[in-house]
């Protein structure tokens, strides 16, 4: 047990031994990071953390794209703890439901664009994309059409690290490890138009990339498609935001050949990108819709598939069981949580924050203090997301070599400057909690630029 000796460092110390003794971190090389010790992070606020040596962060990354009401909310405290002495746990296989959970359902449909009316519950973005997966498959056979399994998703997608998750997502390094992954899922490229157009408009891009679906569907058979599964903005990927006439091209082909459309809002549900989901940012009209993250802004783990009457009514009027479910779908004390979490955001018209004063006042506040800085190729978002390639070459686009890991220097310059950014190769990534004030906004722009000067020293 740790004693607190007021004295940061000798609890820092005591809780790195632990940590390194004991702990083995996701997506980490933990040997390494044993050697050095993992910060401690000891309380939150607003949008700032604090570490255990009593440093102030601005976590421009809203813990992992998920604090979207930002730290230390109350209301949502006090939904878990009232929900915590009533009823901690209760499942929902057996023919036995929760208000929590009931309520939980209507709330999200309240906010869900279209009749995607219809709620699923997990507890993980990862396991609300094995949901989709295992329904979508579903769905083509209550259709009568097993055969139609194929799901086509994209490089350098991220969907999850569980076995369905790795293998949708397109992330060449999680493939490499714990192999084989699942078959019957196809990829297509990415819609990354500053990184990989070469001299195409963005609107020749756009249709370039969703005719790699149509190529896709025709070259597996349109018969054999489920679905095509994109985040709407890609997330962990780096934060790609696609050309303006993407969606709506890929829409069409989806539409063309009878194969669903899923959107991944794990990252881009929930007021990110200035409406409810990114669906209806970047003009999307999904069949089915994973959600995490922002739907509790992280206080508690819980997902959700919504469907619309299309897929929920072939599951209800089909007289069978749908064999998948978590011991937690639903959790009471996550669903309360969630439900407080919903309505504080629109108490607060957190939404509308975002889509006309805050989101374009980062977005613009980004490109006035980071477009003409050295290492600054492109910065691209929308709302509260962004993403920042960094290069060698500003003219040429030359990146710098992949074992400089610039992007890692970049980040830990931010850390030690009172920032979290998170890099993704050689882009900086950012997405700030959605109750971001102005003069945060300012300081998180202004320590970029000196972390951005700091980076430059460092690689020149
Ligand atoms: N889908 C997307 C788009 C994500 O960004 C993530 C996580 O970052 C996931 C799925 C997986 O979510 P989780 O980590 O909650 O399993």
């Amino acid at each position: 047990m740790l004693t607190d000796k007021n004295n940061g460092s000798s609890i820092t110390a005591d809780i790195q031994f632990l940590d390194a003794s004991y702990h083995l971190h996701p997506f980490t090389n933990t040997g390494a990071l044993n050697k050095k010790g993992a910060r401690v992070i000891t309380k939150g606020e607003g949008v700032y953390i604090w570490d255990s040596e009593g440093n102030k962060i601005l976590d421009a990354m809203a813990g992992l794209w998920c604090v979207n009401m930002g730290y230390g909310r109350q209301e949502l405290t006090d939904a878990a703890t009232q929900q915590m002495t009533e009823l901690p746990f209760y499942n929902t296989f057996f023919q036995t439901t929760h208000a929590p959970v009931a309520e939980l359902a209507k709330e999200i449909a309240s906010v869900t664009p279209g009749d995607l009316n219809h709620i699923f519950f997990a507890n993980s973005g990862s396991e609300a994309i094995d949901t989709i997966i295992r329904m979508v498959r579903q769905y083509w056979a209550i259709k009568g059409k097993p055969y139609k399994s194929i799901l086509i998703s994209r490089e350098n997608a991220y969907h999850g690290s569980t076995v369905g998750g790795t293998s949708l997502g397109g992330m060449s390094g999680m493939h490499k490890q714990g192999a084989p992954l699942l078959p019957n899922i196809e990829r297509i490229r990415q819609p990354y138009w500053y990184g990989e157009a070469g001299d195409m408009s963005e609107e020749e891009f756009g249709i370039a990339c969703a005719a790699a679906l149509e190529e896709k569907i025709l070259a597996v058979g349109p018969d054999n498609v489920a679905a095509f599964v994109g985040e709407p903005i890609q997330g962990a990927g780096g934060v790609i935001v696609p050309p303006a006439n993407y969606w709506s091209e890929i829409q069409k082909i989806c539409t063309k050949y009878d194969v669903l459309l899923a959107a991944d809002e794990v990252i881009c549900g929930f007021g990110r990108t200035g409406s409810w989901f990114g669906s209806e940012t970047l003009g999307i009209t999904p069949d089915i819709m994973s959600m995490a993250k922002g739907l509790s802004s992280g206080y508690l783990p819980i997902a959700a598939v919504a469907v619309g009457n299309r897929i929920a009514n072939a599951f209800i009027e089909h007289d069978d069981d749908f064999n998948h479910g978590f011991t937690y779908s639903g959790h009471p004390v996550s669903a309360a949580v969630a439900i407080a979490n919903i309505k504080l955001m629109k108490q607060e018209n957190i939404v509308e924050y975002v889509a006309n004063d805050i989101g374009p006042y980062l977005q613009k506040k980004l490109r006035d203090m980071l477009t003409d800085h050295p290492l600054v190729g492109h910065i691209e978002g929308v709302g509260l997301i962004a993403g920042i390639a960094l290069v060698k070459n500003k003219e040429t686009k030359e990146l710098f070599p992949s074992d400089l890991d610039v992007g890692l220097i970049c980040r830990d310059h931010c850390f030690d400057n009172g920032l979290i950014m998170r890099a993704v190769g050689s882009r900086m990534v950012l997405s700030p909690p959605l109750v971001i004030s102005h003069a945060e906004v300012d300081e998180l722009c202004e320590k970029a630029r000196l972390c951005f000067d700091l980076t430059l020293k460092s690689v020149s």
